[in-house]
């Protein structure tokens, strides 16, 4: 067992960081206050290779794996703490993922390059307004076969990246019904790459966020769109299990942005703690503030730990054929369980440390636990639907009526 970095990992981390501190740090409350990522940073992520970049160089992608796109994230999750650079960048490695693995060469190739330069966005919808945790029971979107195209009729809801979308031009990768028999559960559902910007039928909605403000969340009514039949992305009538693939990439990430963006706020905690004096002490003297510190960089190691066994474990599946779709789903759905909590628990502690400080727009702690709430309360998958997959793979199906049938159709 080894728990160091190989050299192409050091270096990658260390590029990465230096990017992120240089460029991001210093515009993050810029970020927040003007609710964009300014122009001049997307173009550096682009060069450095960090949109989509899973995504093969054929398409302008970077070729990375699951480990190297973790650390990019850990240290995006560091400059960022609000997470809304994060969040533009795991949406797109994740779900760029998924349409280069089962998207037509045809649209892929109109896309990716797009998507990779940082001239189009990319990004996920499957919620809807009846619920995110209930797929099978909550997506009402219906595709229908019309010709040499789809129709679709519905509506998508807390969607990331709609402005975006609708701004740059690129596409959303949406779960559709396409078999209207209630018997058929999990295959009963079809994904399809929709262009916000240039669909007709289409009429988006906004939210006003409490954190992450630098990326939108909306979503979008679907009245009779109509998309060729080369939008279709994946087998019919399988989007749901690629949905699961996409998840678990997602989350992956999300615990290693979460892990990042605490590990910053603690570090300022330490640096805070240390010269700050109370009672004629330093605070880093005062065991009350020593114990919570302890523990919760104990807690984080052993979140970071987790997180990178899951992408170790998303490389035994796509490099190595070592993983199964169970591997990941479990091991992800643990990081993206713990990072969120354990982060958040981070941040709301350094707080205390610092004071009414803490509590003013002067400190950047603020913005991370605007930020990093919104992977605890819902953004790809609450933490009880983390707890069911967990669940799920420990006891088996049966005591889990409601999960997914784990083995059929597979
Ligand atoms: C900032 C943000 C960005 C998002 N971006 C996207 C996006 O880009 N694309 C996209 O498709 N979606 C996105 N989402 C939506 C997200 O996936 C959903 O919020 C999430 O799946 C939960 O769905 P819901 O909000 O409808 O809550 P519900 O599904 O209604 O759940 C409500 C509560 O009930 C709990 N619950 C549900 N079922 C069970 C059960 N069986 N046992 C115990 N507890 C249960 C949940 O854990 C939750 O606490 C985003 C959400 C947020 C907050």
């Amino acid at each position: 067992m080894d728990f160091g970095w190989t050299e192409e990992q050091r270096l990658w981390r260390r590029a990465v960081h230096d990017f992120a501190q240089n460029e991001i740090a210093p515009r993050v409350r810029e970020i927040d206050t003007t609710e964009r990522i300014p122009p001049e940073i997307i173009q550096g992520m682009a060069e450095m290779g960090l949109l989509a970049p899973v995504v093969g160089e054929e398409y302008g992608g970077a070729g990375a794996d699951w480990t190297m796109a973790a650390i990019a994230a850990e240290e995006l999750g560091r400059a960022d703490i609000s997470l809304a650079v994060p969040v533009l960048y795991l949406v797109e490695a994740a779900w760029g993922f998924i349409f280069y693995k089962y998207g037509t060469p045809e649209l892929k190739e109109e896309i990716l390059p797009k998507v990779t330069r940082g001239e189009a966005f990319l990004g996920i919808a499957t919620t809807e307004p009846g619920g995110g945790s209930d797929i099978l029971g909550a997506c009402r979107t219906r595709a229908v076969r019309e010709g040499d195209g789809w129709v679709f009729n519905g509506e998508k809801m807390f969607i990331s990246g709609v402005r975006e979308s609708l701004e740059w031009g690129g596409i959303h990768l949406m779960l559709a019904r396409t078999d209207p028999d209630p018997e058929a559960g999990h295959r009963a559902f079809t994904f399809f790459a929709v262009p916000l910007k240039e669909t007709e039928g289409i009429t988006p909605t906004f939210f006003e966020d409490m954190g992450r403000m630098g990326i939108s969340t909306g979503g979008f009514a679907l009245q009779d769109v109509r998309l060729p039949a080369h939008h279709q992305v994946g087998e019919l009538n399988r989007g749901f299990y690629h949905a699961m693939e996409g998840f678990s990439a997602a989350r992956t990430l999300i615990g290693a942005t979460c892990v990042g963006a605490a590990q910053a706020v603690l570090d300022m905690g330490i640096d805070h703690i240390r010269q700050r004096e109370a009672f004629g002490r330093p605070l880093a003297s005062f065991e009350g503030i020593q114990f919570p510190l302890a523990d919760l960089y104990t807690e984080l190691e052993g979140v970071r730990l987790i997180t990178y066994k899951a992408a170790w474990t998303m490389d035994q599946k796509y490099k190595h054929d070592a993983a199964t779709h169970y591997d990941i789903a479990l091991a992800a759905a643990m990081a993206k369980l713990r990072a969120p909590l354990v982060g958040f628990e981070v941040m709301n502690e350094v707080a205390n440390w610092f004071g009414a400080m803490a509590y003013t727009k002067e400190l950047p702690v603020e913005m991370g636990i605007r930020g990093i709430r919104s992977y605890s309360i819902g953004a790809e998958g609450t933490v009880n639907i983390m707890r069911i997959i967990i669940a799920r793979e420990l006891l088996g199906q049966e005591f889990l009526p409601t999960a997914y049938e784990r083995r059929k159709g597979e």
